[in-house]
């Protein structure tokens, strides 16, 4: 039998290894009554971070991972990515009586199956953009063709952020639509959503829930294309800024009456005990505020951007979370600053690119200043190479935005590593003084 202890709070598990992780470690070890944080498997970043370790173990190793968890007398647990999300670890924890934070694989579906996702808001009346669901050629043409142009497409199932495409032109949506069909994303398109192109900014809201209640963590903005001025293909994320001026407190309660307290509300009518973050990417538009995404993780680089804000009441509050017992009035906020995160990319992302190239840093956090690692490693050698599309997530915080990013990009041009890619215009629409020639 396996015996937890859950009367303390010292030893904690964050599962991924990319920026989002580091920054929630980073978050947490603020936190005095924290001892240890294991990171599995973490990257080349992490033991950078003060109290963290790496643990080198498969996660679906059930047997070693319980083994280890059991040794190391873990109080929480925390996934972080939306894979194991899916596939059951939440499940498998909480049935060896592990305090875990992060869905179970029912409530997953939010975000693992986007189909699935638009039927919840139908079911919930929840503001959307209407859809299509089709799996074969035949039927994606006949929708196509009948339906007001332009359409968004987007493969059903996981992704990373690379399955929504927003073609130009009816051709392209065909041509889309048929190599999604056909298997550019293997299972996760065998069915295809062809939605209504909506419009309006986009922000990114956060509930940390705990099965009933929720409690918000500061709205943030991501920049989802690789290109400035928004333009390419979509990634994982090139950048954010938070909180978002451009959400009133009135266009909040009305986020939170029509969209979030309707979502939770449909999970529990659907007995679904979600105890993690929910995500919701919203796009504000003329008719009101509409979902686009549910996610069932932390965005990212929205958590990167907005862990430094925490105050070391974090841990706790997913703790509680995990347990079922938030209050719901519970205090989140260390600062009134704002955060800015710019991404620092290989150069190719999100499609091919190389790694594997030694990054020169001739800069080290302070007060104001994280350098989140999103995609390293060590080498042979015990240098930090890039490992990954997204390699480092600057992130600064002032007192106004404009503050906030000129330090960000004042650090990358100290950072260094061939083929470094970034976007210059990240927090634009919140930067007074601004233009690409500075930067
Ligand atoms: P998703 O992965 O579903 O969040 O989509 C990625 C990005 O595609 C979003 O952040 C939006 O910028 C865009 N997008 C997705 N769905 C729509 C839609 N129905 N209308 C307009 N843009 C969309």
């Amino acid at each position: 039998m396996t015996k937890q202890v859950y009367e303390k709070l010292e030893n904690i598990v964050i599962i991924g290894n990319g920026g989002r992780e580091n920054s929630l470690a980073w978050a947490i070890q603020k936190n005095n009554q924290i001892k240890n944080i294991y990171i599995i498997p973490g990257n080349g970043g992490s033991e950078k971070i003060k109290k963290c370790q790496n643990l080198n173990i498969d996660y679906e190793n059930k047997n070693l991972l319980i083994q280890t968890l059991n040794s190391l007398e873990i109080n929480l647990i925390i996934i972080g990515p939306e894979i194991p999300l899916a596939k059951g670890l939440g499940d498998f924890l909480r049935s060896k009586n592990f305090q875990v934070f992060g869905p179970n694989s029912d409530g997953a579906k939010l975000e693992s199956s986007k189909s699935w996702a638009k039927s919840f808001m139908k079911e919930a009346n929840i503001p959307t953009a209407k859809f299509w669901k089709v799996s074969s050629i035949e039927e994606s043409e006949k929708i196509i063709s009948t339906v007001p142009f332009p359409l968004v497409v987007k493969a059903d199932g996981l992704a990373s952020g690379k399955g929504v495409f927003i073609p130009e032109t009816k051709e392209e949506t065909r041509k889309i639509a048929k190599e999604i069909i056909n298997g550019k994303f293997g299972d996760s398109g065998k069915i295809v959503l062809l939605e209504e192109k909506i419009e309006g900014p986009e922000i990114s809201i956060f509930a940390l829930c705990d099965g009933k209640k929720y409690i918000l963590l500061p709205s943030a903005q991501d920049h989802k294309r690789i290109e400035e001025n928004d333009k390419g293909l979509n990634t994982g994320g090139m950048g954010a800024y938070s909180p978002t001026p451009i959400l009133s407190k009135s266009e909040l309660s009305v986020i939170c009456n029509e969209i979030i307290e309707p979502t939770i509300d449909e999970l529990i009518k659907r007995k679904i005990e979600y105890k993690g973050v929910l995500y919701f990417g919203l796009m504000i538009t003329k008719f009101g505020p509409k979902v686009i995404e549910y996610n069932c993780r932390f965005g990212d680089p929205e958590c990167q951007t907005i862990m430094p804000l925490m105050d070391i009441n974090f841990v706790n509050i997913l703790y509680k979370c995990a347990a079922g017992n938030l209050n719901g009035n519970e205090e989140l906020l260390s600062s009134s600053k704002v955060s800015g995160c710019v991404i620092a990319a290989s150069k190719g992302y999100p499609e091919n690119y190389d790694v594997g190239f030694p990054i020169n840093f001739n800069y080290n956090d302070s007060e104001n200043v994280q350098i989140f690692h999103s995609g390293t490693s060590i080498n042979k050698e015990g240098e930090i190479i890039s490992d990954g599309g997204r390699v480092l997530s600057i992130v600064c915080q002032g007192e106004d935005f404009d503050s906030a990013f000129n330090m960000a990009y004042k650090v990358l041009k100290n950072i260094n590593f061939e083929g470094i890619y970034y976007r210059r215009d990240i927090g634009h629409q919140v930067r007074k003084n601004y233009s690409f020639g500075d930067i």
